[in-house]
């Protein structure tokens, strides 16, 4: 899978600061565009966090290329509805030489992969079958499989990606787009450190874990291998929040 930053608003940590800053103080439009100093910048976007004000965060707004996803995951990213995708077609685009992913505990059995490939193979020449016997690319479609990988543009703002980052940063998310959700939190982390430091599952960002009898039981353990801040709360026992 190759994941990367396509675009983003610039100066993203800036203009949520600005948009705070706003809030807070009686500043007209003009000097809202004056210099602010860094360390202000990180003061107000923490100040909006500890508020749980999180609206000026949707002024900063991040797209993302995606290539190499299953349709598996490609299908639980699109569920997420604050967020605008752009999807590669199997309309428009011939799939005789798709490619597919291979989930890690099909491919660590030699035998379990080699079936696994067949499988593949099989749906490539029954695609092929029906494409030159004429049927069209949006029928021929039906048969591919939903390891077959897809090319995505996304795009959300940063409160959305927070949001996002916390449901499926989590270990409790399908493997694939948890890697996923991984890979962008880290690059998004780059482009705006301010706005999402405290970003990945709750356990990490808050000390607490929703998903009561379902949790991985794992939350002091995730809590100090994952932050990249400071220590969260940890409130009552592993998994039991
Ligand atoms: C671990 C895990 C397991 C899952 N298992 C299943 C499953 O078994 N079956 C299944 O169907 N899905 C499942 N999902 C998908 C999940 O139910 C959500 O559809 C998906 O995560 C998108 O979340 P969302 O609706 O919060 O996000 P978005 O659609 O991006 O919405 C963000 C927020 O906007 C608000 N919002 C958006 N639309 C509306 C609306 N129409 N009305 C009111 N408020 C709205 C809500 O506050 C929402 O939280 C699973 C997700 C995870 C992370």
């Amino acid at each position: 899978m190759k994941v990367a930053l396509l675009q983003s608003t610039t100066e993203p940590d800036r203009t949520v600061a600005m948009a705070a800053h706003l809030c807070y103080s009686p500043s007209s439009i003009g000097e809202l565009s004056e210099r602010m100093a860094h360390d202000e910048v990180v003061r107000l976007i923490g100040l909006l966090r500890r508020l749980g004000h999180l609206s000026p965060f949707e002024h900063a707004h991040f797209v993302v290329g995606i290539e190499g996803l299953s349709r598996v995951a490609s299908h639980q990213l699109v569920r997420s509805r604050i967020a605008s995708y752009s999807q590669q077609s199997q309309r428009y685009i011939d799939q005789r030489g798709f490619e597919y992913v291979t989930p890690p505990s099909v491919r660590r059995d030699e035998k379990l992969n080699d079936m696994y490939e067949r499988h593949m193979d099989s749906s490539r020449e029954l695609y092929r079958e029906l494409r030159d016997r004429g049927v069209s690319r949006e029928d021929a479609r039906f048969v591919l499989p939903g390891a077959a990988s897809s090319n995505i543009v996304m795009s959300k703002n940063a409160r959305a990606w927070l949001e996002w980052f916390e449901l499926r940063t989590c270990t409790r998310s399908q493997w694939e787009i948890r890697i996923l959700a991984n890979r962008i939190m880290r690059l998004l982390r780059d482009a705006a450190p301010a706005l999402f430091e405290a970003s990945g599952p709750p356990c990490v960002t808050q000390g607490l874990c929703r998903e009561g009898k379902m949790s991985c039981g794992r939350i002091d353990r995730m809590s100090v291998e994952r932050l990249p801040f400071k220590t969260p709360r940890i409130t009552g026992k592993r998994g039991e929040q």
